[in-house]
């Protein structure tokens, strides 16, 4: 038999000496440097195999069962809900066909979100990619700019996709793009030949190919996994592109389109009548190309849905209802602390009625709370009452006019 000090490691070579553990197998040994070594490779490969294992998971997500998930995040929003569910369960259906299935390709589902500034454009986007556990990349369209102007080329798209990836091409490549303010590039009126507005019109070009697929080079702008690669390949077939805007003016769009078919065909709207409320629910490719999308592409989106406005009940229900809601998320803060934190009713509604009378809408909904609890927030901690119970006075007491007119002001 060997000497102890003659032992020695079956992986590396290193002796017993030279390691701080040695562990005896059958007919081998090994360090624990080796050990940890490999602990990292299997950690690597689960989750990398988890990433992979990915199209496998997905086809089990029915429409149905999407629309349940978004319902854990989303107030109401039925309509745009099941749009959502249907055309990402379409999308990756179409992911999962295999070359020889035959010859009906089936095309990309990509959507366009039509909806007013903080009705939840963004917050669908992320929450299907989180749901997927796919990466996720928000562009605003405003910076995009024709190839050769001084902005950011449409390409800039994908470094941000690849840097939500992690560099990782292959997850990049299945991710999901929100480009938002896809309204701020339309073409400034109907008539091109009229007055043509060439940067909008040519950052349309330039995003047609993206949005249908097509192989770019993307400057990885830094990145471990590839420092010394000037250019990463990135195929855009199986990203989903998902547009979103306020097209602001389209209802009127809408409503000289309705007035002009109602003239010719009373019968053709539900019972005769234009509900107006919400204009948009009646939103068509049509009115998207009057308001100056060019039609290559509005065919390249083909899933148009809308957002409701939110109203006072809408409003309520996002404070508290979403699984990650504005008060589950200070209940938490508090609960760090100890700090065993109520807010009544009357309370609530209050902060929903400071929101509407201030025009702050969804977005203002968590600057309120962050006005009325950042006293108590500073304090409790080093305090010993470990109770908060938020009433109305106590929230009308810390929203002082000065706050809300700052908000407004911020908005
Ligand atoms: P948009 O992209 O349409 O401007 P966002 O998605 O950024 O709007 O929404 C603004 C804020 O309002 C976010 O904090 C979002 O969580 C919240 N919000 C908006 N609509 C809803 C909704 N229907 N349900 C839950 N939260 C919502």
């Amino acid at each position: 038999m060997a000497k102890e000090e003659n032992l020695e490691c079956s992986f590396c070579g290193r002796k017993k000496p030279e390691t701080d553990l040695l562990i005896a197998g059958m007919d081998a040994h090994i360090c624990d440097k080796c050990i940890e070594q490999a602990h990292g490779i299997v950690q690597e490969e689960i989750s990398d195999s988890k990433s992979s294992g990915l199209s496998k998971e997905l086809i089990l997500k029915k429409p149905l069962e999407i629309k349940s998930f978004l319902d854990q995040y989303i107030i109401g929003q039925n309509e745009t809900k099941r749009a959502m569910a249907v055309a990402v369960y379409n999308h990756y259906k179409r992911l999962l066909q295999t070359k020889e299935d035959d010859d009906i390709e089936i095309e990309k589902s990509n959507i366009i979100l039509v909806g007013e500034t903080g009705t939840g454009k963004t917050l669908f986007a992320r929450t299907i990619a989180k749901m997927l556990n796919v990466p996720f990349s928000i562009v605003d369209a405003t910076v995009l700019t024709q190839a050769g102007y001084v902005g950011e080329d449409v390409e800039s798209i994908l470094s941000r996709l690849l840097q939500a990836a992690d560099y990782d091409v292959d997850k990049a490549q299945r991710g999901i793009v929100f480009i938002d303010e896809i309204d701020k590039i339309a073409r400034k009126g109907d008539n091109p030949s009229i007055t043509r507005d060439v940067s909008g019109e040519g950052v349309q070009q330039a995003l047609l190919k993206l949005l249908e697929g097509t192989v770019v080079n993307v400057a990885p702008k830094g990145g471990r996994k590839h420092p010394e690669q000037k250019f990463i390949e990135v195929d855009t077939k199986d990203i989903l592109f998902i547009a979103g805007g306020a097209f602001s003016g389209i209802d009127r769009m809408i409503s000289k389109r309705l007035n002009r078919q109602a003239v010719g065909f009373s019968a053709s709207l539900e019972g005769g009548k234009i509900n107006d409320d919400n204009l948009l629910k009646y939103i068509t490719p049509l009115d998207l190309k009057s308001f100056g999308l060019i039609p290559e592409i509005i065919g390249r989106l083909p899933v148009l849905s809308y957002l409701n406005p939110l109203d006072t009940k809408a409003l309520r229900a996002i404070l508290t209802e979403p699984k990650n809601s504005i008060i589950k998320q200070y209940s938490k803060l508090f609960k760090m602390d100890d700090v065993d934190f109520t807010i009544e009713e009357e309370a609530l509604n209050y902060v929903v009625e400071k929101a509407i009378e201030y025009k702050l809408g969804a977005r203002g909904l968590r600057s309120l709370c962050e006005a009325i609890f950042t006293d108590a927030m500073f304090e409790l901690p080093s305090s010993d009452e470990k109770e908060l119970n938020v009433t109305k006075e106590y929230a009308e007491a810390k929203l002082t006019n000065t706050t809300l007119k700052k908000l407004r002001a911020a908005s």
